[in-house]
């Protein structure tokens, strides 16, 4: 963890201006102008020095549990497309879905939302797909980090150096198939992942039905 007090080594984010909203704000959040950034990320952080890896996220201001801290925005790319970006940028798509990723395309489009590293004791955790919530109160000159297993499910296979006292010490694309993974970050599973475990849980309460699928 970083430690608290002043972070003068952390360059503070670009201002953005306030929209108008004719929609309930969300809990707890700056809904920025999204025209200046494909996606959205709180004011409350900056990107700096990470002790997880290179740069990351660091809270500067307290952020409360449950809170919105980022909305992932940027290109749709598929699975084949992803082979074609450079190697730099490859690692920074978010998989939204079976086979489809969300991100930049090249460096010059990459946000600070891209810094957020992968911890196995995350301090946020996504909601749907593109919505990353607090997990739990963060206090300033904490890392914001997410587990890059509960919303990736195609070539991710890393090793890990987080930190945590519950590292996996590898992170891979078939993380989300363990019982224990998915009860540690239930309610923070990308949608599709969510689904796949619901079907899988559907096909063997239900051994008679041949698909293990009843729905409409
Ligand atoms: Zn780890």
């Amino acid at each position: 963890m970083v430690t608290g007090g002043p972070h003068p080594h952390l360059n503070p984010l670009p201002s953005r201006e306030r929209g108008s909203l004719r929609t309930p704000p969300v809990r707890g959040n700056d809904i920025p102008n999204v025209n200046l950034f494909a996606s959205y990320l709180t004011r409350k952080v900056a990107v700096g020095p990470s002790h997880i890896s290179g740069k990351g996220i660091i809270a500067v201001q307290a952020i409360a549990s449950g809170e919105l801290v980022a909305v992932w925005g940027g290109h749709l790319i598929t699975r084949e497309d992803m082979q074609q970006l450079p190697p730099e940028v490859r690692e920074h798509p978010v998989q939204v879905w079976h086979d489809l990723f969300v991100g930049p395309r090249t460096a010059a489009e990459m946000e600070p939302v891209d810094y957020m590293n992968h911890s196995c004791e995350p301090s946020c955790g996504v909601k749907g797909q593109i919505i990353v919530l607090a997990r739990r109160d963060i206090a300033p000159g904490e890392e914001l980090t997410f587990d890059y297993a509960t919303t990736d499910t195609i070539g991710l296979d890393v090793e890990c150096h987080c930190g945590a006292p519950s590292c996996r010490g590898r992170v891979t694309s078939d993380d989300w198939k363990d019982p224990a993974f998915q009860a540690r970050n239930a309610g923070y599973m990308s949608l599709y992942i969510q689904e796949m475990i619901d079907e899988y849980q559907t096909m063997i309460a239900s051994p008679l039905s041949p698909s293990g699928r009843e729905r409409e």
